[in-house]
């Protein structure tokens, strides 16, 4: 069974051991398993935060009480990874009140999950986020040079997770975007473009209002300067270390932040350590949906098509060579062939051992 199944066969894991404990046993000898109804009372919450095994989370979410609350998680959790954008269920004291630590008891069912490998050979998979409808990916224009291999990254661990991908590139005031964002066309991505005195802080508030967004980018194309500008002071209380109370947030995990716009609120999840996205466990099949116009024509190719360079007959080559998908179409199918070749690569070396 894995961590991903949040049902249990193991009995241990149904109960609330602690509160059992600290009633008084009406029976002599009764077995502490007997079965009684778990955490009627818990509260669910959204982690926001995670930092040496205690959690940031917020309580009463958008009602008259709501509260960021420290809590530690319970035993029976065991290695069940608790990943920001969880909704938890806790007990214990919800009180947030200084030096109070309420207790995770319960993972609710996760909507998405956005994972990364170490590299594309690392079959062991992290969880980085949970429950994001979207990705917003960062690149500049240029200091760096915007690569757009690594946005095909993005784009295929968005879409293998269920989010919807956005694309802004940054920098404009730098250098012309629009070759580079030439090699997009055609793809299921709305972009925006920002420069140092004109970053579209409404547009993008639009696009992420009423959404969990993870912002994913390499350092310096200036990511935290659109974080900072989209969520304001906020991203500076989610940054402090409330556990330590000790400076500022050092950690790889990513953190969640309130977005307030004139479009509605929503949540900016900002990943700090995501320097690269290893693509290891992801489904080769769903690379191709990274490619939407590709995708398509992909229905006419003859069944078990790699649409690699020396597949027969292969529908996208054709169409591609054709020129009805336009302009930007063979970059695109260049970064399918490099992405699919990737994993076939993977893939002889997992059969090889
Ligand atoms: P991060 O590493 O992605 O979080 O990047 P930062 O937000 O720290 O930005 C890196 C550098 O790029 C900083 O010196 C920013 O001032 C600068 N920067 C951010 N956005 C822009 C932009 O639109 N134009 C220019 N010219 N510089 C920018
Ligand atoms: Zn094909």
């Amino acid at each position: 069974m894995s961590w991903l199944d949040d049902t249990d066969d193991d009995d241990d894991l149904a109960y609330d051991e602690s509160s059992i404990r600290s009633r008084p046993n009406p029976k002599a000898n009764r077995p502490r398993t007997k079965r009684r109804p778990a955490h009627a009372d818990a509260q669910i919450v959204r982690v926001l935060g995670v930092d040496r095994g205690r959690y940031t989370v917020l309580a009463d979410e958008d009602g008259p009480d709501e509260r960021r609350v420290l809590v530690t998680r319970a035993r029976e959790l065991r290695k069940q990874p608790i990943v920001n954008g969880d909704r938890a269920r806790a007990v214990g004291d919800l009180s947030g009140d200084e030096g109070t630590l309420g207790r995770i008891v319960g993972i609710e069912d996760r909507t998405s999950l956005l994972r990364r490998s170490a590299d594309d050979t690392d079959q062991v998979e992290r969880v980085i986020v949970a429950n994001a409808d979207q990705m917003l990916i960062v690149v500049a224009a240029a200091d760096p040079e915007p690569r757009e291999r690594l946005v095909d990254r993005y784009l295929v661990a968005a879409l293998d997770a269920g989010m919807r991908p956005l694309l802004v590139v940054t920098k404009t005031d730098l250098a012309d975007p629009t070759e580079f964002l030439s090699h997009f066309d055609g793809i299921d991505l709305r972009v925006f473009t920002s420069a140092q005195e004109a970053m579209p802080l409404d547009e993008i508030g639009q696009a992420i209002a009423g959404h969990a967004t993870v912002f994913v980018g390499h350092s310096g194309v200036g990511k935290s300067t659109l974080v900072n500008a989209l969520t304001g002071s906020e991203r500076a209380i989610g940054h402090v270390n409330v556990v330590t109370g000790r400076g500022r947030h050092t950690s790889s995990s990513a953190v969640s932040l309130r977005y307030r716009g004139p479009a509605g609120s929503g949540w900016v999840i900002d990943t700090p350590g995501v320097r690269s996205f290893g693509l290891g466990h992801v489904n080769p099949a769903h690379v191709l949906g990274a490619f939407t116009d590709l995708a398509e024509v992909a229905e006419d190719c003859p069944r078990g098509c790699t649409h690699l360079p020396d597949a027969p007959d292969c529908a996208i080559a054709e169409a591609v060579a054709s020129g009805r998908l336009g302009p930007g179409a063979a970059a695109r199918l260049d970064s399918l062939h490099r992405l699919l070749t990737t994993f076939q690569a993977i893939e002889r070396s997992r059969l090889e051992g």
